[in-house]
């Protein structure tokens, strides 16, 4: 009897994801509160988030091999973000740790019906530098680079250029919104935006599936190849030479929104980087995040690709 081979080559994409890691400090609310008003709030839980954690764990959890480049401080949320991630399987050999500023954090209030509002303090986010051999190396090997704003846009755009002279493909989640530079639209393959960054990308309303579409249309024309506006519950409007499609979510009992775009883009990523089309990719996508707004807080609410599988069974 012959064993079977343990040395089978890795086929998983590789996917590395630039950006934030924070400790998530998630109280539970009855409604959102007023300006002045003081509120009881219902419990305190510390949750692995961070738009580049939870990014690299959705890319992780769908089956990609993952690398982070991120920056943590030298204490104990540093320490505990890190050890999370790699129970995931992420490579987080390459995240830096700053000796002067602490391991940032998120304050975020999710209330009855599962709307939240986060505040965020960046610290050692903001520390993140990126070698440009070390970028170029990792990025020469991977299928997607995947990028946010949370980490200084010096590194975003150092990792725009490298890509596009090493062929590797950009995933870009705009997010917190900033302007996007006009020499860098046609860098990006995929963006993704969530109705309030699309209006402010376009310069137009974006309140209803139809606005979507047209805002849509307006940011493929700047040069980018793919994009995606998620519209909460009303799903997703996909975008690229072909038109704008609206694809409408799946019904579910939402508990808590926290890291669902970012569940999103993980998902669609893996699936682009596996050869889907655009529209099987965002229809995946969409059934990953319907899983995460289902549970509580962000990294743990995150499904896998077999979660995602048995949903659509
Ligand atoms: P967040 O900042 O809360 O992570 P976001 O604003 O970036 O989210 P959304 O557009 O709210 O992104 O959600 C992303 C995707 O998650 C949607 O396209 C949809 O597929 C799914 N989704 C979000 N909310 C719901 C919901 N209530 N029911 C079903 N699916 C949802």
């Amino acid at each position: 009897m012959t064993a079977a081979s343990t040395n089978s080559p890795d086929d998983r994409p590789r996917i590395v994801v630039l950006g934030s890691l924070n400790m998530d400090m998630v109280l539970r609310v009855p409604h959102m509160p007023v300006a002045g008003e003081t509120l009881l709030g219902r419990d305190l839980r510390y949750v692995p988030g961070g738009k580049g954690g939870n990014q690299a764990v959705s890319c992780a959890r769908q089956g990609a091999q993952v690398r982070l480049l991120s920056c943590v401080g030298n204490d104990a949320y540093g320490e505990q973000l890190l050890a999370s991630l790699r129970a995931d399987g992420i490579d987080v050999s390459h995240v830096m740790h700053a000796g002067d500023a602490a391991t940032g954090v998120a304050v975020i209030s999710v209330d009855d019906a599962g709307q939240n509002q986060i505040v965020v303090l960046a610290g050692a986010n903001q520390r993140l530098s990126v070698a440009e051999d070390l970028l170029e190396r990792l990025l020469r090997d991977a299928r997607f680079v995947v990028l946010q704003f949370e980490t200084p846009l010096a590194e975003v755009a150092k990792a725009l250029r490298i890509a596009r002279k090493v062929s590797c493909k950009v995933a870009l989640n705009p997010s917190p919104m900033q302007a996007i530079a006009p020499s860098w639209w046609g860098s990006i393959d995929v963006l993704v935006v969530n109705e309030t960054e699309a209006a402010a990308l376009s310069g137009l309303a974006v309140q209803d599936v139809q606005q979507a579409a047209i805002a849509a249309q307006q940011l493929f024309a700047r040069g980018v190849a793919q994009v995606v506006v998620t519209l909460g519950a009303n799903g997703a409007v996909a975008c690229d030479a072909h038109g704008a499609r609206w694809h409408e979510a799946l019904k579910v009992q939402a508990v808590d929104s926290t890291a669902a775009g970012d569940t999103f883009l993980g998902a669609l990523a893996v699936q682009l980087a596996g050869g889907a089309t655009l529209d099987a990719a965002t229809q995946w996508a969409m059934r990953a995040a319907s899983i995460c707004v289902t549970r509580a807080g962000a990294q743990p609410s995150i499904p896998t690709a077999q979660e995602v599988e048995q949903l659509t069974r």
